[in-house]
This record gives structure tokens, C-alpha cells and sequence, in this order.
């Protein structure tokens, strides 16, 4: 079944690696909003090697967060298709105060889910974590092997190594964290433990997006 809340936007909130990219496409089919993941765009601008991507990628290999103005850009650009007219799923959006801030002037959101991981299991599960670059499906190497025949093809990002993962869950704590606050103050931030297993995390969510629908 899918809930259609109307025009409003769903943010998925949580440090790199509490599973927003795993757990952002049961959100979508629920809620049929499209899943926009700001990190995907970016890498998709640095493999087409446009300008935007060459300079996002000098900040994404430091784990530093890339300016605000060319994050909004892609935003609005988005925004601006047909398909966001019922809202959108962001998933690693918005990371600062200011992209939230400027998030309220283009679209309501109505609610935030935020996945909540402590830092070491975060170092674990991201230098374990592989994507399958045909399918785009998300494994790692001890929570959820890859089928065998597809192991070969699986490739690490270039920002999952644990220097870089350290570097980017400071910036998180800096930067993104603060944003909690912020959307609590709002009454429409809602917690959710995401340190259990996907599906016991998936259950989770679940069961929340079915209570927001029939309110
Ligand atoms: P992600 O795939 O969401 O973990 O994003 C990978 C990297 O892209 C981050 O470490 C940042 O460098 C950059 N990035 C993604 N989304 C944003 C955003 N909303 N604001 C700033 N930088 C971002």
C-alpha cells in the first residue's frame, strides 16, 4: 500500500553509515515520495567530471561537507521536476543549519527520521561497506555478504576508508548534529534505534510511517 502525504517532504536523518541508503527505499515505496540522496548526485557530478564535481570532490575526500550553495543548486534543480510536485525522501539532506533553513523556503516537510548509531559500530560497518556499481545495491562484508557471483564487481567509495570515516563523523558531530535540535523544536523529529539488525530497523520504521498515516 502506498501513503501519499501530500506535498510534504520526508527527511531520513543519521550519521554516514546508520543505514539512511539502505533503509531509504522502503520509505520510498511506502510513502511513494522518490528517494534524493545529495551524496549520489555529487558522485554522480564527479564521474561525469563536471565543474561542480570536480570541486565537490576535493571536500568529499577530506570527509568535509561541500558548500551549501552548490548543494542547494542540485537541490533546487530537483526540486523542480515534475515527479517532487507530492514531495521528496532526502536521504544526507539537509547536513547543516543553513541547507535546513533553506529547505523551509522550497518545500514543508513533515517529517524527520532519525536513525540513531554510535560511532564505533559507524567505523565498522562503513570500511566493511560495498556497492554493487550494476544494481546499486548496498552489502558489506560481514552484515550482508553479496551473493558469491557478484563479489568481484563490488567496489568500496573512495571516502569509506577509516581515516576518512573519523573525519567525516566529526563533521557530523559539528555540523549536522545540531540539526536534531533544531527539527525537535518543530515536534517532528522521531528517533529510532539504528543499531539493531536492517530488518529489525526496517520494522521500526515501518510501524512509524504507518501511525504518521493515519493520523
Ligand atoms: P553521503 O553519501 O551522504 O555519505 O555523502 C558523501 C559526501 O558527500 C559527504 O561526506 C559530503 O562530503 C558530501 N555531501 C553529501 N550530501 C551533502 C550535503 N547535504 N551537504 C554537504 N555535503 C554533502
Amino acid at each position: 500500500m502506498v501513503f501519499v502525504i501530500k506535498g510534504k517532504s520526508i527527511i531520513l536523518f543519521g550519521p554516514p553509515g546508520a543505514g539512511k541508503g539502505t533503509q531509504s527505499g522502503l520509505i520510498s515505496t511506502m510513502t511513494g515520495k522518490p528517494q534524493v540522496s545529495t551524496g549520489d548526485m555529487l558522485r554522480e557530478a564527479v564521474t561525469d567530471g563536471s565543474e561542480v564535481g570536480r570541486e565537490a570532490k576535493s571536500y568529499m575526500d577530506r570527509g568535509l561537507l561541500v558548500p551549501d550553495e552548490i548543494i542547494m543548486q542540485l537541490i533546487k534543480m530537483r526540486l523542480s521536476r515534475d515527479d517532487a510536485m507530492g514531495g521528496l525522501l532526502f536521504d544526507g539532506f539537509p547536513r547543516t543549519i543553513p541547507q535546513a533553513m533553506a529547505l523551509e523556503t522550497l518545500t514543508d516537510v513533515s517529517m524527520v527520521i532519525s536513525l540513531v548509531v554510535g560511532d564505533d559500530e559507524i567505523v565498522s560497518r562503513i570500511t566493511g561497506r560495498r556497492t554493487d556499481p550494476e544494481t546499486g545495491e548496498i552489502y558489506h562484508l560481514e552484515y550482508k555478504p553479496a551473493p558469491q557471483h557478484i563479489r568481484g564487481r563490488l567496489l568500496q567509495r573512495d571516502d569509506d576508508t577509516e581515516d576518512t570515516v573519523r573525519n567525516r563523523l566529526s563533521t557530523f558531530h559539528k555540523q549536522t548534529a545540531p540539526l536534531s535540535d533544531f527539527y525537535r523544536e518543530k515536534g517532528i523529529l522521531i528517533e529510532i534505534d539504528g543499531s539493531g539488525d536492517i530488518k529489525q530497523v526496517s520494522s521500526s520504521i515501518e510501524a512509524i510511517i504507518d501511525a504518521k498515516s493515519g493520523e
